[in-house]
């Protein structure tokens, strides 16, 4: 999809601060941080959202998820606890259509989410 940003992070034709890359997940930080700690994780494949996904996709979320897990250790926030969002769709504000997990820590977080 060559109009989509992250699409195009992964082309390497826009640049990121890349901190994970494997077969099928790249992970960075995010340009607008909303938390000390704020990355996104992907997957290398364009995919609109959570609603874009269907049985065959079972490993590559399951692949997602374990990233933000480790990339959470990584960083150091596993011991406060951090958190992981994936806006699906305008009203949940999502403003980049390609799936992305948020991976945000370094602060608390109220619930529920604004
Ligand atoms: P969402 O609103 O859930 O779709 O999240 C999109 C996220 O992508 C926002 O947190 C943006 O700050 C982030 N973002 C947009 N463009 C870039 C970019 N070029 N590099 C890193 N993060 C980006
Ligand atoms: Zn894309």
């Amino acid at each position: 999809m060559a109009e989509c940003i992250f699409c195009q992070i992964v082309a390497g034709a826009i640049p990121s601060k890349k901190i994970y890359e494997d077969e099928h997940v790249i992970a960075f930080d995010d340009i607008n941080p909303q938390a000390s700690v704020h990355m996104l994780v992907i997957p290398k494949r364009h995919v609109v959202s959570l609603d874009d996904t269907q049985d065959s996709d079972t490993e590559l979320l399951g692949q997602l998820m374990v990233v933000c897990a480790k990339m959470a250790r990584e960083r150091g926030l596993n011991t406060g606890g951090y958190r992981v969002v994936t806006n699906t769709g305008r009203e949940a504000g999502q403003t980049v259509f390609h799936l992305h997990l948020h991976v945000l820590g370094g602060r608390s977080f109220a619930w529920p989410p604004g």
